[in-house]
């Protein structure tokens, strides 16, 4: 049986990654590939995803957003209201220079 994802994985925000490499290097499932030219990474594989958010959590700049499938969420009795209180609790702690 096919499974397709839509939407699902990592999205990055180009305006703030630094390009360090980090969520490439770290990433279990090589979703992420390496643009050699911009030394940049890029979402290659995001149908490989398996939402273990390691690149969101590790990522020096926060530029990384793991878009988790509903299902998943819902597998775990995980509501979206909840999610969206713990984001917006993560939010506050971030200290801006
Ligand atoms: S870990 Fe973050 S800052 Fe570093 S390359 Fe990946 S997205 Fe960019
Ligand atoms: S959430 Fe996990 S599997 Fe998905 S891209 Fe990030 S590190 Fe890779």
């Amino acid at each position: 049986m096919y499974v397709t994802k839509i939407g699902n994985g990592p999205k990055i925000d180009f305006r703030v990654c630094n390009g360090c490499g980090t969520c490439y290097d770290i990433c279990p499932m090589d979703v992420f590939g390496w643009d050699e030219e911009k030394q940049m990474p890029f979402v290659a594989y995001p149908g490989e995803c398996d939402s273990c958010c390691f690149c969101e959590i590790t990522c020096p700049e926060v530029a990384i957003d793991v878009v988790i499938p509903l299902h998943h969420l819902l597998d775990f009795g995980i509501r979206l209201t909840e999610i969206n209180k713990r984001k917006s609790r993560f939010i506050d702690k971030i200290e801006l220079p």
